[in-house]
């Protein structure tokens, strides 16, 4: 038995709307501000689950408590018109038809389909679309198992809030790992499957088991490096200690370090308070024993993490505990993006003052980075070159692998938050890689060039 049980919630019990007016925590809140979550999550509804409340959240603190702001939706995040329209529907008692209309009619609003979420850069195999996968960076292809599709708590900036809501409809392949395998063992320069969501370690360890077992197999040799995007260490980390099947998924992460890959675990963080219990440090601990790197990202977002001392701080400890910081991302441009905007220049002048802070083991960290349509496209910095202030960037990854690492330059504007908002610096009229045609990477036969690129990476 483990020492750590008792000491934790060790049964996950998610907490909505619904239920959580059982919560004491929650009758603590003054009443206009239950109103103001309530009405919100018409719109936009939360999902967190008891250790959250419990362990992460700091009750004395709320509303400003970033762990409050993570997974309970603010006021904020409507249109104050919405707003108002969605708490008298509900202050007057109208109907579920009625108030479903109004919160459909406030959705469609915000985008919920940003850069083709689930439907852009799906690869094909002899005509047939394969869903559940993407396949936009030569090096990696992601994949999305049908029954990961949800996550331990929702965070309130999530850019899939669509697919939770039920407005964006997912597509999966029956045989989703049949295909997955046989698409990899055509496209031998593919290096990475990064398994994504929702979050995969939402999944039972047999289910996992059937969806990383078969990428062990010989003729997979090429697939060097397997990823689990998740955010179960922050959420439930309960998942890699206490869980029934905890330790059965440790054995799977060993089974991929022993057949010779590398078990990435892309942890999403958002705040330091996440690392702090000690239920998640026994997670990591755990998970780092099976052989498996723990590399850790997340979106910077007003007002939950944008400032430096946050980042500093969350850099320090994760490398103190074992874990590699990887990613800074830009919040996309969907849903509540509004509310949870840092402009670009504000973000890469945060990311500075926090790297600044940190030793050189820290600054494995990249960012602020947009993953936008042509790559994910980072912001470097400010600078004037001959008498024009400019924003210079570069990609981290690109459609077309040549666009890495090297920097372009954008008209200074200290409002932009996307790439989009960007125009060409020095009377360009346009930004180099809206010259190229992107290359789509399950057509490579029929692209000499991008066969080229693809003949670039070792089998
Ligand atoms: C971020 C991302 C990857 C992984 O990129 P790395 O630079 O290798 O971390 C792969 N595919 C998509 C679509 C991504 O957004
Ligand atoms: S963990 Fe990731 S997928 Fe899940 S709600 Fe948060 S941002 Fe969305």
């Amino acid at each position: 038995m483990s020492a750590f049980e008792g000491r934790y919630p060790s049964r996950y019990q998610a907490i909505t709307i619904h239920n959580v007016a059982k919560m004491p925590e929650w009758q603590r809140l003054d009443p206009e501000l239950r109103e103001a979550v309530e009405v919100t999550s018409r719109v936009l509804p939360f999902r967190t689950n008891v250790y959250v409340v419990q362990e992460l959240i700091d009750w004395d603190r709320v509303p400003e408590d970033p762990m409050f702001q993570l997974t309970f939706p603010q006021p904020g995040m409507l249109d104050k018109e919405d707003f108002e329209a969605m708490r008298d529907l509900i202050r007057r008692g109208a109907s579920r038809e009625e108030m479903l209309a109004k919160a459909n009619e406030i959705r469609f609003k915000l985008n919920p389909h940003p850069a083709g979420q689930m439907t852009h850069n799906v690869p094909e195999l002899d005509g047939h679309r394969l869903w559940g996968m993407q396949h936009k960076y030569r090096e990696t292809v992601l994949f999305f198992p049908a029954q990961g599709q949800t996550c331990h708590a929702y965070c309130t900036y999530c850019f899939r809030w669509a697919q939770f809501v039920g407005i964006q409809e997912l597509k999966f392949e029956s045989k989703q790992v049949d295909m997955l395998v046989e698409y990899l063992r055509r496209h031998k320069f593919v290096t990475d499957v990064l398994f994504t969501g929702g979050d995969p370690m939402i999944m039972k360890a047999k289910a996992l088991r059937q969806y990383i077992e078969p990428l062990l197999q010989p003729g997979l040799e090429h697939v060097q490096n397997i990823r689990i995007g998740t955010k179960a260490l922050s959420y439930w980390p309960q998942r890699f200690v206490t869980d029934d099947d905890a330790d059965e998924v440790l054995r799977i992460y060993e089974e991929v370090v022993k057949a010779g890959k590398h078990l990435a675990v892309m942890a999403h963080f958002t705040h330091p308070r996440e690392m702090s219990t000690e239920i998640v440090r026994e997670a990591i601990r755990r998970v780092r024993d099976t052989g498996a790197e723990i590399r850790m990202q997340a979106p910077i977002v007003h007002p939950i993490n944008d400032n430096p001392q946050t980042w500093a701080t969350m850099w320090r400890e994760g490398v103190k505990l074992g874990m590699i910081p990887y990613y800074m991302f830009i919040e996309r441009d969907t849903g509540p993006k509004n509310y949870f905007e840092v402009p670009l220049v504000k973000a890469q002048e945060i990311f500075r003052e926090a790297f600044m802070q940190v030793s050189g083991l820290a600054r494995t960290v990249r960012g602020p980075s947009m993953s936008a349509w042509p790559g994910k496209v980072r912001v470097l910095g400010t600078a004037e070159i001959r008498g024009e202030k400019v924003i210079v960037l570069d990609f981290l990854q690109g459609r077309n692998p040549h666009w890495a690492g090297r920097p372009f330059f954008a008209k200074y504007n200290p409002e932009a938050t996307w790439l989009n908002h960007l125009e060409p610096a020095f009377g360009q009229e346009k930004f180099f890689f809206e010259e190229e045609e992107p290359i789509v990477w399950w057509e490579v036969e029929k692209d000499p060039f991008a066969q080229e690129e693809a003949a670039a990476v070792p089998a």
